[in-house]
């Protein structure tokens, strides 16, 4: 099974990944992801890839490219993937189709979460996880029971992705609807997208998922 999930920054396409990853045995792939894991090693690139984070901006088409081609090829994604943030321009789009041609494989379902660009700001610029395990909270829709301890793993450190600040959310929405929003027309035209409602409650999110993916 290999998914893409198109969708503005914060419509929910991380959560709805993990949770979709464990029902269908196929693994998470996101783009954000393996760029914050360059960040953090402190390498040259990581960097580079910082600053452009920090302003909302897209990386590099080649450099994403290598980077998911690479990975796609790993065995722990035989089963399949369901790519995250990945693809966000046209070339990114059709380097896809050619990589996964090459491979005789093709993507079963593309899927949009769609969610307006307001509503956005105020899930990302509120939204913190748990350092120690990941598990997501939101200042104003989910606070863990106990404030400051994860209701998961009682961790007490939290974190928030630096690029979640209002500024950057707004750069990042820019960048979605002039580079990234032609690709939903693109799949459109292929016959290849579905679209649901991404604004809804996040079980209910999971549910049209489901049903579409079967
Ligand atoms: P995300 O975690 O998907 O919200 O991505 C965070 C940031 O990583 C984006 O704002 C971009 O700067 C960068 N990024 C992630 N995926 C891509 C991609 N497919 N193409 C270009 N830049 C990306």
């Amino acid at each position: 099974m290999r998914l893409v999930l198109l969708g503005p920054p914060g419509a929910g396409k991380g959560t709805q990944s993990r949770r979709l990853q464990n029902t269908y045995n196929i693994l998470q792939l996101s783009t954000g992801d393996m760029l914050r894991a360059e960040v953090s090693s402190g390498s040259e690139l990581g960097r580079k890839v910082a600053e452009i984070m920090d302003a909302g901006k897209l990386v590099s088409d080649e450099l994403i490219i290598k980077m998911i081609s690479r990975r796609i090829e790993l065995d722990d994604c035989k089963n399949g993937f369901i790519l995250d943030g990945f693809p966000r321009t046209t070339p990114q789009a059709e380097a896809l189709d050619k990589v996964l041609s090459e491979k005789n494989m093709r993507l079963d379902h593309v899927i949009e979460l769609m969610a307006d660009d307001e509503a956005m700001v105020k899930r990302i610029t509120g939204r913190y996880s748990c350092t120690n395990c990941g598990a997501g909270y939101h200042d104003a829709y989910q606070q863990p029971n106990n404030a400051g301890t994860c209701d998961k793993c009682g961790g007490t450190d939290f974190i928030r992705r630096a690029d979640d600040t209002a500024e950057t959310v707004r750069s990042r929405l820019l960048a979605y609807h002039k580079q990234t929003a032609p690709i939903v027309t693109y799949y459109g035209e292929k016959g290849m997208l579905k679209s649901i409602d991404g604004m809804a409650d996040i079980d209910e999110v999971t549910k049209k998922l489901k049903e579409i993916i079967g």
